[in-house]
């Protein structure tokens, strides 16, 4: 959406097929990228902010509004090319940092004005963050500084999704200032991820298999894998990542299920036992 907007061009997809990126326009030139100053007015932001407003103003909306954002080391991604930009945080550093920075400024105009038109939070989803993608060492370096300064700009709640294995830069993570993460199914060691969040006043997020389970399998088996991430404390019940496309409703219907079931249950156990008190 950002990367649209600084001029990206976009493949739609298909029913399929998600939309992706297809131009890089600061591929031969990153240093000369610079931030417009109309960039709310750019792309399909403003439809964005239009429908967030339109559904903050809706009274029969009972769930939270969320508004997705892609992070700084993506949007880097989609304007020079992903290879070339990995490259540079090896190769020049210095570089690969001023873009992020320069990206993160984006990412901070346009949460705020989604948040100014009444999202309840913003979800910055960074893939290439991950340590399976650019290694913790330059995730340290170049990306948690910028992941820094958004949380201390934004007015309103955020939220992290970084891919795959996260535990190694899970606390890096943290001294980020999101109120809550989100992490996928492959993490390591899930039980060392929510102690160090809890300890940290930050919320868990996830991580039903989006492929493997909410894809492909059925309703009872999603059912399952809700129990155990909730069973294991995970705060909220979500997909580990971004939905197939084609995904089966009734898969994403038993998720939101078995969370009210897992909760009524909770909760009559608990009356139960305050009433043997
Ligand atoms: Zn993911």
């Amino acid at each position: 959406m950002i990367g649209e907007a600084l001029g990206c061009q976009i493949d739609p997809g298909t029913k399929a097929r998600t939309p992706s990126v297809i131009t890089h326009p600061f591929e031969a030139n990153p240093e000369e990228l610079e931030i417009p100053t109309d960039l709310l007015e750019r792309g399909r932001i403003p439809v964005v902010m239009e429908a967030i407003s339109l559904l903050s103003n809706d009274q029969g909306l009972q769930v939270p509004l969320v508004a997705g954002i892609e992070g700084p080391a993506d949007l880097a991604s989609y304007l020079c090319g992903i290879r070339y930009f990995l490259k540079m945080t090896v190769k020049k550093p210095e570089i690969a940092k001023d873009i992020i920075e320069k990206c993160i400024d984006a990412c901070i105009i346009c949460a705020n004005s989604y948040l100014h038109s009444g999202a309840d939070a913003v979800v910055m989803a960074d893939a290439l963050s991950s340590p399976e993608m650019m290694g913790p060492d330059a995730f340290r370096k170049i990306v948690k500084p910028s992941l820094i300064r958004f949380n201390e700009n934004i007015r309103g709640h955020s939220i992290l999704h970084i891919c795959g294995e996260t535990d190694s830069i899970i606390l890096d993570i943290l001294e980020c200032g999101f109120s809550a993460v989100s992490i996928e199914e492959n993490v390591e060691d899930l039980k060392y991820i929510i102690d160090s969040a809890h300890r940290n006043n930050t919320a868990v997020i996830g991580k039903i298999s989006t492929v493997d389970t909410l894809y492909r399998k059925v309703p009872e088996d999603v059912r399952k894998e809700a129990f155990r991430c909730l069973d294991a404390n995970i705060d909220i019940l979500a997909p580990g990542c971004g939905l197939a496309p084609e995904t089966p409703l009734k898969n994403i219907q038993s998720m939101v299920e078995a969370r009210d079931e897992y909760v009524e249950k909770r909760f009559r156990f608990k009356r139960y036992n305050d009433n043997k008190n």
